[in-house]
């Protein structure tokens, strides 16, 4: 685990992914269990804002033991006594810690509660993504379905929900800083798409996305580096709505077209610095290229 601080209000924890150049998962990527493919491969990241003895953690990882190194952290070093959880999205990557966090109040968008549930029992049997299960797989208490503000102490933290990347998204945004926590609506090097029907939903959105008055962007799976060295830039969310609109409209136009490897249709933006190439963000890139395929055959 590595810890960076991003200002007074805001801790970054990362693990894996370009981190550790001897990880295992990397010759591997996509394809093996949801934990080497999502979090091993690609790095995963939590977030907190904290304020006073009060703090609000983003997202619980892939483990409880993951989980609670957080915690202690919390703990013993910054003195929190109070922990809100909220859950970007119901993917088993960002939930798999929630029971670290059994008795601090969980919060979520409605459906991610409802895909939790509706799934809970494959999830603990480790059939719905495979092994490894979350078990037990503690579910949200507190659910949401509209925009709503936290406060720890003098610290606002908004919890705003978009369509993006899957239909029970949600950010927060801490308007004293312009930081956005986009969860996985936004991924260097590339998104991950599961619902290829609701791509124009994740576009409109994106762009509403854009008008926030962002500053810097902190995503739960990106480079560490760029984390550390203070967070991706508000044209990330162009770099997105970019790969989304070619991808599609390679295959629009013949959809059994070669398209081509994610270095070449993001070139201009991995030139400009704007996203950073990860080279396990290919199979990522493959995978979603045979999803918008399929969906444009039906
Ligand atoms: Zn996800």
């Amino acid at each position: 685990m590595q810890i960076y601080k991003l200002n007074r209000h805001l801790t970054a924890f990362y693990f894996w992914g370009d981190l550790e150049p001897a990880n295992a998962a990397l010759p591997v990527g996509v394809g093996s269990n949801w934990m080497f493919g999502t979090c091993q491969a690609l790095g995963v990241a939590c977030y907190v804002a904290h304020c006073g003895n009060d703090a609000l953690l983003y997202d619980t990882l892939c483990t409880p033991e993951q989980a609670l190194s957080v915690r202690n952290y919390l703990e013993a070093e910054l003195n929190i006594k109070k922990i809100y959880v909220v859950l970007s999205h119901w993917h088993l990557d960002h939930v798999g810690g929630n029971a670290a966090f059994a008795d601090c109040p969980i919060i979520a968008t409605h459906k991610t509660r409802e895909y939790l549930s509706l799934h809970k029992e494959g999830i603990e049997a480790g059939t719905l993504w495979g092994e490894p299960p979350i078990n037990p797989l503690v579910l949200p208490h507190i659910t949401l379905t509209a925009a709503n503000s936290i406060f720890l102490n003098e610290l606002e933290v908004q919890l705003l929900p978009f369509h993006i990347h899957s239909d029970d998204g949600l950010t927060l945004f801490i308007p004293q800083y312009g930081f956005l926590f986009p969860g996985d609506m936004l991924e260097d090097s590339a998104t991950f798409i599961v619902s290829p029907e609701h791509i124009p939903q994740h576009l409109e959105e994106l762009d509403w996305m854009r008008r926030l008055d962002i500053k810097k962007i902190y995503p739960n799976h990106g480079r560490s580096f760029i984390i550390e060295q203070g967070g991706y830039q508000p044209e990330f969310i162009d770099a997105v709505s970019h790969y989304l609109k070619s991808v599609c409209a390679i295959l629009k136009k013949e959809p059994d077209a070669t398209v081509p490897p994610l270095q070449e249709i993001l070139a201009d933006y991995f030139e400009q610095g704007i996203i950073h190439y990860w080279q396990p963000y290919e199979n990522v890139h493959r995978n979603n290229v045979e999803q918008i395929r399929s969906a444009m055959k039906l």
